[in-house]
């Protein structure tokens, strides 16, 4: 390929809709992606003008991680720093302080019984880590018949195949894969509302499941509070309390996936918080490193870590290439202080005012079932899926990206957005709600 040839935006996008896969894509593609050039603060600046912008303020923090926003002094320098030091060395063997000092750190932030860090690639490694470590310690202490997860309807966890196996049987397509996908145990989905009251019918529901199939089960897995890919559903933080219970009770493990909560997002610094409950294993990824670079992270209790360590297999198997990558792990070091050094929550609740006020005259709209706001999070649920092409359109006229799904226009900005900026968000979610 000549150089000259990947110049023009046109030709770079040929290639892109020809050879490159993009999230949950056809090949080809079927709307071609936007050119982005650049990134600074909240804005990303695109090769050609969509909705007659060509900067547009990102609505998504790229996807729940670019928290800070986007070519942040702070965080660039800590990349540079580490870059003149190493880039990566293997961890078999080795180890560095960029690494040393975050697997410390989110020991220190994170509720105290969990101690020990494995740092993963992505989230769904780490999902992947976390009940790797269950059903390991299950066989290490001689309960290898404990295997099972069960989780609630309506989770997302990844795409590798142990966590779409607990990702919602529709939206993680499991008719695709049957005969492929470790069977795993559902019950319905939590009621919906961060304030409402536990519901007893669904609280006895769950007690009965977990005790029935307690013999088999390895753990519990759930995303904590906010239910992110597989709906943007918010529930009350007593199931995270009852489940804790539960799980005691009948000796099973619980896991909570907090790769989209973590750092934040749902207002208090991991949703574990909102039930000051502890979870025996905690995944948390894409704002650890303020979305500058892949790493996730599978946190779990001494005693997990101890029952791993009497199996006849002693050591947790499983060392990616990248594990504990220098430079992503010194980056999220400088996210996590400039996320602590500031009061990150008056920032967050600024953001959910900035939504809540923003997002308000859509309740009731036509077409619109459902408008919801928890921490930094909007949610806009349409009565019907989304015309992802037309929203999207309709967003970037109002100079904003964003990227609806199934019925949810949803914005999560990063916690940087100024209020001018935030009312544009808002402004683009309700468009693209009409629009879509
Ligand atoms: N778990 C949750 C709750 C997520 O939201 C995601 C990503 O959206 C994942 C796991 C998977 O993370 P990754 O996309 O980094 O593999």
């Amino acid at each position: 390929m000549l150089h000259d040839e990947l110049t023009t935006t046109q030709h770079l996008l040929e290639l892109d809709r020809a050879h490159v896969w993009h999230p949950y894509g056809p090949m080809p593609a079927a709307i071609t992606a936007q050119l982005v050039e650049s990134a600074s603060g909240v804005r990303l600046t695109l090769a050609e003008p969509l909705g007659g912008h060509r900067e547009l303020i990102d609505g998504m923090s790229s996807w729940w991680a670019a928290l800070h926003g986007y070519n942040h002094p702070v965080l660039n320098a800590a990349v540079r720093g580490q870059l003149e030091r190493m880039s990566h060395v293997m961890f078999g063997g080795l180890t560095h302080e960029p690494a040393i000092r975050l697997a410390a750190r989110l020991v220190e932030i994170t509720p105290e019984p969990l101690q020990h860090v494995f740092l993963a690639d992505s989230g769904s490694v780490a999902v992947e880590v976390a009940m790797k470590m269950c059903l390991q310690y299950w066989q290490s202490v001689g309960r290898p018949e404990k295997r099972r997860l069960l989780t609630w309807r309506g989770g997302y966890h990844g795409d590798t195949f142990h966590p779409m196996s607990v990702c919602d049987p529709e939206g993680g397509m499991h008719q695709l894969w049957g005969g492929v996908l470790p069977q795993q145990v559902f019950v319905p989905e939590p009621p919906a509302g961060f304030d409402a009251e536990v519901d007893q019918e669904y609280a006895a529901l769950l007690a009965d499941t977990v005790e029935r199939h307690a013999a088999e089960l390895a753990a519990v897995i759930v995303e904590p509070v906010v239910q992110g890919a597989g709906g943007m559903r918010f529930h009350s933080p007593g199931y995270l309390t009852l489940l804790r219970r539960l799980c005691d009770e009948h000796g099973v493990l619980l896991v909570f996936d907090e790769i989209a909560t973590g750092f934040g997002r749902s207002g208090a610094l991991f949703a574990a918080d909102h039930a000051a409950v502890s979870p025996d294993v905690m995944c948390l990824g894409k704002a650890l490193t303020g979305g500058y670079l892949t790493m996730a992270a599978t946190l779990c209790t001494g005693e997990l870590a101890a029952g791993i360590s009497r199996g006849a297999v002693p050591v947790l198997a499983h060392g990616p290439t990248f594990m504990g990558n220098p430079l992503a792990a010194a980056v999220a070091n400088a996210s996590i202080d400039l996320l602590l050094g500031q009061d990150w929550l008056t920032e967050v609740k600024r953001i959910e005012d900035g939504l809540r006020t923003g997002l308000a005259g859509l309740a009731g709209a036509p077409g619109v079932l459902d408008v919801r706001v928890q921490g930094a999070i909007g949610v806009v649920q349409l009565d019907h899926p989304v015309d992802m092409a037309g929203a999207t359109e309709a967003a970037a006229r109002e100079g904003v990206w964003l990227r609806p799904f199934r019925d949810l226009v949803y914005t999560m900005p990063p916690y940087v957005t100024q209020d001018a900026d935030l009312a544009r968000i808002t402004a683009g979610v309700a468009a693209a709600a009409v629009a879509g």
